[in-house]
C-alpha cells in the first residue's frame, strides 16, 4: 500500500511551516508500513494531478496568491477530474481562499478563485487582520474533538455552506461569525497553520484515511502513541481557555 501526495506550489505557498503537514503525513503513514511519496508541482510544471491521492495547497500572502492563481486556474479541469476520481484535498489559508469564488485584497484587486465552492473572501483594511492562536471544535468521522492552530489573514470568508468547525478561541472565517474553514467529504480547508497536522494528529489520520480511500477503500489505521502531541495541544487549549 502506498500514499501519493502532491504538494502544489511548495516554493510559494508555505507560510508558517505548512511544509510540516506533508512531513507529518509521511511519518504517520510510514509508521504503519504505508510508503509515502511527496511530489511537488509549481508554476508551469507538468504533473497529472489525478495520479495522486492527496492534493495539498498551503497558505501564502496576497503576493504569492497573485503569482499562482492563473496557473492554478489553468489546471481547473484536471482538478475537477481529480475531485471526480475521489482525490482528497487539504487546503490552508490562501489555498483555501483560492478554491472559492474570488479573493479581494485590501486595495480592491480581485483574484479569481477556482469557484468549486460558493464561498468568497474579501479583505478588510491593512490594520485589521485575524492574527493569533486559534482553537476550534470539529467533528470528523463522527468524532467531536478540539483542534489548535495559528491564523493570520486579512481575508474574511463568507457564504461557507459547511464549515470545518466552531471557533472556541480566535476568529476563523471572519472576525466574529464563529465558524472556521470549510469541509465536505473530500476537502478540508482551514485557516489553521501551525502547521496544522503536527499539533492535531487526529486530523492527520483523518486525511491519511481519506486519501487512501481513493484507491484502497476504507483502511483501518493502527493507533500511534500521540502522548506528546496531545500534551502539547492540551497546554495550548488551557492557555486559550478552551480546555474541557
Ligand atoms: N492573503 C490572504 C489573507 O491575508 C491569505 C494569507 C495566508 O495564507 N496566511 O487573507
Amino acid at each position: 500500500m502506498n500514499l501519493k501526495i502532491l504538494w502544489m506550489y511548495h516554493d510559494l505557498m508555505d507560510l508558517y511551516g505548512d511544509k510540516g503537514n506533508t512531513a507529518v503525513l509521511k511519518v504517520r503513514a510510514e509508521k504503519r508500513g504505508i510508503s509515502c511519496i511527496v511530489d511537488t508541482c509549481s508554476i508551469g510544471e507538468e504533473k497529472n494531478i489525478c495520479d495522486y491521492d492527496l492534493f495539498f495547497l498551503g497558505g501564502g500572502a496576497d503576493r504569492e496568491q497573485s503569482l499562482i492563481f492563473e496557473d492554478l486556474i489553468a489546471r481547473k479541469e484536471q482538478i475537477r477530474k481529480a475531485m471526480d476520481e475521489n482525490t482528497a484535498f487539504l487546503l490552508i489559508c490562501g489555498g483555501y481562499q483560492l478554491f472559492g469564488k474570488y479573493y479581494k485584497d485590501q486595495d480592491g484587486n480581485v483574484i479569481d478563485g477556482l469557484g468549486f465552492f460558493d464561498y468568497y473572501t474579501e479583505s478588510t483594511d491593512r490594520d485589521h487582520r485575524c492574527i493569533g492562536n486559534i482553537a476550534v471544535q470539529t467533528t470528523m468521522d463522527g468524532e467531536t474533538f478540539k483542534a489548535v492552530g495559528f491564523e493570520n489573514h486579512g481575508g474574511q470568508t463568507k457564504n461557507v455552506s459547511t464549515p470545518f468547525g466552531k471557533v472556541l478561541y480566535g476568529h476563523g472565517n471572519t472576525f466574529d461569525d464563529g465558524s472556521e474553514g470549510f469541509m465536505n467529504d473530500q476537502v478540508l480547508a482551514t485557516y489553521m497553520h501551525g502547521p496544522l497536522l503536527p499539533k492535531n494528529p487526529k486530523i492527520a489520520d483523518h486525511i491519511i484515511q481519506r486519501a487512501l480511500k481513493k484507491r484502497y477503500g476504507h483502511v483501518e489505521l493502527t493507533p500511534l502513541d500521540d502522548t506528546i502531541e496531545n500534551k502539547a495541544r492540551e497546554v495550548m487549549l488551557k492557555r486559550l481557555n478552551a480546555a474541557d
